[in-house]
């Protein structure tokens, strides 16, 4: 492809982009397709000589198209948000466009420096303890298993680094705490860090789903009795199924005292901190030893871009850092080498997107856009609560509410829960093949639970009117009215 041909199909594209962006409310939310419907029309294998770009293009819209999830549909409210806005996208196409790798800083000095500036841009709007150090990474997924590789390490003196299993044999098992609502990504990368799915020791929650400071601390006076070594604390603050917020200060307290790495996972939450009065979701945060929030949820920067937050950025380099021959650079002690802040050697210029969409919309826009979307959440649990046959399920403390149909609402002591679970399933099956909107379920204590979360760029006060009126209006809802 040559320059004049990648103009005009480039021009194209951003056409394309921006129709969409402009229309994406046309669409269905949830694809109209079965499994196996998109590869059938695929071939088996590769072209062996190439084809033009105008064949591609309409496969594109004619396959690929119709089995597109719409996240950034306005009318989406399932799992959470992964919005993204313009100005992420043109700094994703110029990121691309210059195809760099910034391994180390002389791989490309503009991506390791702008990284540093917008992490601590980043880091004063979320007002972070000064000493934390922040880094791109791919997903809250890595950074977490960074901040176990890191309490791993600090808790044995890097000696599993060094020999390997033999190191766990002679001291017993290190022991992760998090609460029964803690992401699978906790337990997934506990795994990989050899900690052993059996040393995640859940940590029971209160009635808001926060986790119970004083069963943290019983949980880990036993494990101290038996032997067992306990090593970090992942406190979750906006759990997944309803953002539930573990308290930070006295768990931090609970890992001071017992020399334990405390990381915070604020994957979703942690975007709402950029407002004044939203910030008392990190009280605490300064005895944290991690941090881990995600801008590609819900601070309008396209997947992927998670910003990852260390106090001992040493123990980081020191757990992760690697040094052969020919990545040694002259500038080595002067700079940051951000290959040794994570796993993968390469690293995307993902600094660009975000300092695109931070200059953009300024802290004033992004923040007017948050407010909006919480306000909106709140608007919707307020409808559920004054509803006969809605009930709200969970405290909101962010953007996301769960909540039921229950028909029985307020009838005495009769909660036939078995039916009220089918009757949930069933409305949930039918709002979202409809198509207008998308929204997913979860379980709270023991309870089937449907879940509205907040936070496309689009999502404006019609549409939330519009998913409540679709709920309203289902038929497995309307059938019960007509029986009454
Ligand atoms: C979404 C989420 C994750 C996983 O995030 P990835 O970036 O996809 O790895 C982890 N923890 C919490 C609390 C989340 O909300």
């Amino acid at each position: 492809m040559d320059s004049e041909e990648f103009r005009r199909y480039g021009h194209a594209v951003v056409d394309r982009v921006a129709d969409y962006m402009k229309n994406v409310d046309t669409y269905p939310v949830l694809p109209q397709v079965e499994p196996g419907d998109i590869r059938r029309k695929l071939p088996p294998s590769a072209p062996s000589s190439g084809e033009s770009m105008d064949a591609i293009l309409a496969d594109f819209e004619s396959i690929i198209m119709p089995g597109v999830t719409h996240w950034n549909h306005p009318r989406f409210f399932a799992y959470f948000p992964a919005n993204h806005s313009g100005p992420a996208i043109l700094g994703e196409i110029l990121s691309a466009g210059l195809g760099v790798n910034g391994m180390v800083w002389q791989s490309c000095p503009a991506a390791t420096e702008l990284e540093e500036v917008v992490m601590e841009w980043l880091g004063k709007l979320l007002d972070l303890p000064d000493a934390f150090r922040g880094v791109i990474q791919d997903t809250a997924s890595t950074a977490s298993l960074c901040a176990l590789l890191c309490a791993r390490e600090r808790s044995t003196g890097f000696d599993v680094n060094a020999r390997g299993p033999d190191a766990w044999s002679e001291r017993g098992a290190l022991r992760v705490y998090v609460s029964s609502e803690a992401h699978s990504s906790i337990e997934k990368g506990a795994k990989i860090a050899g900690f052993g799915a059996q040393n995640v020791v859940t940590v029971a929650v209160d009635d808001r789903f926060a986790m119970d400071p004083a069963a943290l601390e019983k949980t880990i006076a036993v494990d101290r009795d038996k032997g067992l070594v306990p090593c970090c604390i992942v406190a979750t603050v906006g759990t997944t199924s309803s953002t539930a917020i573990d308290p930070l200060r006295s768990i931090g307290a609970i890992a001071r005292k017992e020399g334990l790495w405390l990381h915070v996972d604020a994957a979703l939450a942690g975007s709402a901190a950029i407002l004044p009065e939203m910030r008392h979701l990190l009280d605490g945060i300064d005895d944290a030893h991690s941090f881990v929030f995600n801008p590609h949820k819900w601070l309008f920067t396209n997947f992927d871009c998670s910003a990852f937050y260390c106090r001992e950025p040493e123990t980081l380099v020191r757990t992760l850092t690697i040094m052969p021959e020919y990545l040694k650079t002259a500038q080595d002690r002067e700079v940051t080498n951000y290959r040794d802040w994570g796993i993968p050697l390469g690293r995307r210029f993902r600094s660009l997107k975000l300092w695109f969409v931070m200059r953009s919309f300024g802290v004033d826009g992004l923040r007017r856009r948050l407010r909006a979307h919480l306000a909106l959440a709140h608007d919707f649990e307020r409808w559920v609560d004054e509803s006969d046959r809605f009930e709200v399920m969970a405290p909101v403390p962010v953007q996301t509410v769960c909540f039921r149909f229950n028909p029985f609402k307020g009838q005495g002591t009769e909660t036939d829960e078995g039916r009220i679970e089918k009757l949930n399933e069933r409305l949930l099956d039918e709002v979202n093949r409809s198509g207008r909107i998308f929204i997913t379920h979860t379980r709270l204590g023991g309870r089937f639970c449907l879940r509205l979360s907040v936070g496309q760029i689009q999502t404006g006060a019609r549409h939330v009117e519009e998913a409540w009126h679709a709920l309203r209006t289902s038929p497995v809802v309307e059938a019960w009215k007509s029986a009454d």
